[in-house]
């Protein structure tokens, strides 16, 4: 049975204007929350996985207590084991940090065969972590991976490549981050929101299957982690809407109508458009 650990990741919920400072930042403590949109393809790429290879699913998310949440969705969706790594140190942890942290609970939690992380998220949106974690743990990495097979040890994967697509053969381990073009999104087909409710309500069968960590634990150094391990320095931040100016819509009766009324306003602005048009 293949041991596959998915890394997902709790992000405020971009639909609500709960939890967002007059400075434009996150104040996370008041956010709503939700699970990481691109993490839901890893997720479901890992559960079609188990059903077509067997496979045991560990889902791994770093965060403040109530990222629990998270792993519950997992296992409503059919993972079979949740980590949640928690603890002061991590708060304000930059890209660099937390993927060395989140390497950290790969060693402390052992073999493994396939790691799956989401492509990016929806708040820090830098696509990092996943690539970071495999550097360190120096092991084969497939970025934006849409489809993949196993055969003995080795995965074939296709990604999407600028243009078009690459097909790639390696032994695991491996580390693939998933593209949101890879599998239309299918919940409900693994869903069993009532088997999860049961054992949740079980304290044994609870802590048998979601393991809450500290840094201390999983032998992590917090001097790397946190503001005080992070290089990366926030200079500034605004709202959209400060630097973007006004915005004219043109709605003709046709796109070739809209584009004349678009190209007919340039030129009386003075804008070079000529250049423009030939192109
Ligand atoms: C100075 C500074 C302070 C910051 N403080 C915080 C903070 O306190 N809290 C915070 O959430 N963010 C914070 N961030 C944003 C921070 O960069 C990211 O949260 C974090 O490092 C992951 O980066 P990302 O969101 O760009 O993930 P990406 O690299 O875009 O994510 C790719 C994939 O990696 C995995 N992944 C990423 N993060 C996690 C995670 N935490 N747990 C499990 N899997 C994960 C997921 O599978 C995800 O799909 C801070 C950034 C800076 C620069």
């Amino acid at each position: 049975m293949f041991k596959i650990i998915v890394f997902i990741k709790q992000v405020p919920d971009t639909s609500s204007k709960a939890g967002v400072n007059p400075d434009g930042t996150i104040d996370r403590a008041r956010a709503k929350r939700m699970l990481n949109p691109f993490d839901r393809y890893a997720l479901q790429k890992a559960i079609e996985i188990k059903r077509a290879y067997g496979a045991e699913v560990t889902c791994v998310t770093m965060g403040p207590p109530p990222a629990v949440e998270v792993l519950v969705e997992a296992f409503e969706h059919g993972a079979d084991y949740g980590v949640l790594l928690t603890d002061k140190r991590i708060a304000a942890s930059d890209t660099l940090a937390t993927a060395y942290a989140l390497h950290k609970v790969i060693h402390h939690l052992g073999e493994f065969d396939i790691i799956l992380t989401g492509l990016q998220t929806t708040d820090g949106d830098t696509a990092q972590v996943g690539p970071q974690i495999a550097e360190r743990l120096n092991i084969a990495q497939i970025t934006y991976c849409e489809a993949l097979s196993i055969s003995g040890k080795k995965l074939s994967a296709r990604r999407v490549v600028e243009g078009g697509h690459q097909e790639l053969e390696v032994s695991m381990p491996v580390l693939i981050t998933v593209a949101n073009s890879a599998t239309p999104l299918d919940y409900k087909r693994f869903a069993d929101v009532a088997a999860v409710k049961e054992f949740l309500r079980q304290p044994q069968e609870r802590e048998r299957r979601i393991k809450t960590v500290s840094l201390d634990i999983i032998g992590a150094d917090g001097t790397r982690t946190g503001l005080v391990g992070s290089p990366t320095v926030v200079g500034k931040t605004w709202k959209l809407g400060e630097i973007g100016g006004s915005c004219t819509l043109f709605q003709g009766e046709s796109p070739e109508r809209e584009v004349e009324e678009l190209i007919g306003k340039l030129r009386a602005d003075g804008k070079g458009v000529e250049e423009l048009v030939n192109v």
